[in-house]
């Protein structure tokens, strides 16, 4: 890799030679009140607009229009099987089996739904270890599946704290606490990429450790799908759910995406809350039959989807598909360690980040700690046609993504912020 220079000139020339540059013109880049495009890094929150969406979704109101409820058949994508054709291209960003893998309702649902089915908690082995600084509703999530089986959340939601003064989880804490308290626990369930700090855990790792305990485990990836180049079946996890709305650019609130791994497609003996979308396609309208499951992630389905949100996911995942995670990723190490290395130039006593040096253990994500700030900063870069996020009290996030995200991009950001930083 060529040594980064922190000029203007350098940017472009990254982006000049960027193979993946052309695929910024793919997005609809917001503009700001001076007519210029934004500063755009907040990926990792709202995905940008394929400018191909738009057509997809108007192909099914075309269809909708001309077919009534005809279109289950006859659309030019039918409605009946839509889901089964993004599941390929979903599997291929996650590194899974078509088997594993399905898209339906949001991330939230997915993961009670996989709680029905993986935390299954007995008076020796009730308890679920995540993240202490987990997502709200992922905490809200386990912390009701838990009272739901009776259980306490004070006593049963084991939390996996970083050291005092560090903000990472150390890989040798997970181990040493799956060993004192493995036996107890069900189900572990943390984020796969933290959403505060970009920490990427190593899925594998820990899914061994857990798995020599006799527990379960499941990730949320919602900063992670898209994100990193995923191999989900072979880190042998238990399940996975994600959002599409972030890394995928699948629009606001659209679907989710769930994993359940091979080994457990043809375990109907599992507890599941069922729908007809999980029963047996060839007796799914007779309606009378006992719930038959499909094998596989399909069977956990509940209700018909809604097709326009899959016609977006579909227009993203073909972008996905075309240029692939690895490419991405090679990317990403570039032009989040460019990131870096600026962040490091300007007033580094000032700033610090927050998340892993380490490129193995994070993805675009980068999470600054600004010394002294109050969110008058962060208003400030806004001002400035920046759009990134704060966290209270003291982050910024910003996520330069490898679709749509140039140098120009993060060395218009570092500029603006070592400007603001500057005027104290
Ligand atoms: C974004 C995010 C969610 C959001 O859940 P929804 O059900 O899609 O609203 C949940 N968990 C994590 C870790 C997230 O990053």
């Amino acid at each position: 890799m060529i040594p980064f220079e922190s000029t203007e000139q350098f940017a472009k020339k990254m982006d000049n030679t960027d193979p993946l540059a052309n695929y910024r013109n793919q997005f609809h880049i917001p503009i700001q009140k001076n007519g210029e495009e934004h500063i755009y890094l907040c990926g990792n929150s709202l995905g940008l607009q394929p400018k191909t969406t738009r057509s997809y979704i108007e192909q099914e109101l075309l269809d909708w229009e001309k077919f009534g409820v005809e279109g289950h058949f006859h659309a030019r994508t039918p409605w009946m099987p839509y889901h089964e054709f993004l599941t390929q291209a979903m599997a291929n960003v996650v590194g899974a089996k078509p088997i594993e893998v399905v898209v339906m309702n949001t991330l939230t649902v997915n993961l009670h739904l996989m709680m029905v089915s993986f935390y299954r908690p007995t008076s020796e082995r009730f308890k679920i270890l995540i993240e202490s600084d987990a997502f709200p509703s992922d905490r809200y999530a386990v912390a009701s599946q838990i009272s739901f089986h009776g259980y306490d959340p004070a006593e049963a939601l084991l939390e996996l704290k970083p050291r005092t003064g560090e903000e990472l989880i150390r890989h040798e804490d997970i181990e040493a606490l799956l060993e004192k308290e493995g036996s107890q626990i069900a189900l572990v369930m943390i984020g796969g990429v933290n959403y505060y700090t970009g920490q990427l855990f190593n899925l594998k790792e820990i899914t061994t450790l857990a798995h020599q305990q006799d527990c379960l485990v499941g990730f949320d990836l919602a900063h992670a799908a898209g994100n990193i180049e995923l191999q989900l079946h072979d880190s042998n996890i238990d399940f996975a759910v994600w959002c599409s709305y972030k890394y995928l650019n699948s629009g606001p609130g659209s679907l989710g995406g769930c994993f359940v791994h091979e080994r457990h497609a043809h375990d109907f003996s599992l507890h599941r809350f069922a729908g007809w979308w999980g029963h047996n396609k060839t007796t799914r309208f007779g309606m009378r039959d006992a719930f038959d499951p499909i094998p596989g992630a399909e069977g956990w389905q509940l209700s018909n989807p809604p097709i326009l949100s899959l016609a977006a996911m579909r227009a993203s995942l073909d972008i996905f598909n075309q240029v692939g995670m690895k490419k991405l990723n090679e990317k990403t190490k570039k032009l989040t360690g460019y990131l870096e290395f600026l962040l490091d130039e300007v007033a580094n006593e000032k700033i610090k980040i927050i998340t892993p040096r380490d490129k193995t253990q994070r993805g675009c994500q980068l999470s600054i700690q600004v010394k002294d700030a109050d969110k008058s900063l962060f208003d400030c870069i806004t001002e400035k046609g920046v759009i990134a996020d704060w966290r209270e009290p003291d982050v910024i996030r910003v996520a330069p993504v490898p679709l749509y995200n140039s140098f120009k991009d993060v060395w218009s950001f570092a500029k603006i912020l070592e400007g603001v930083i500057a005027l104290g």
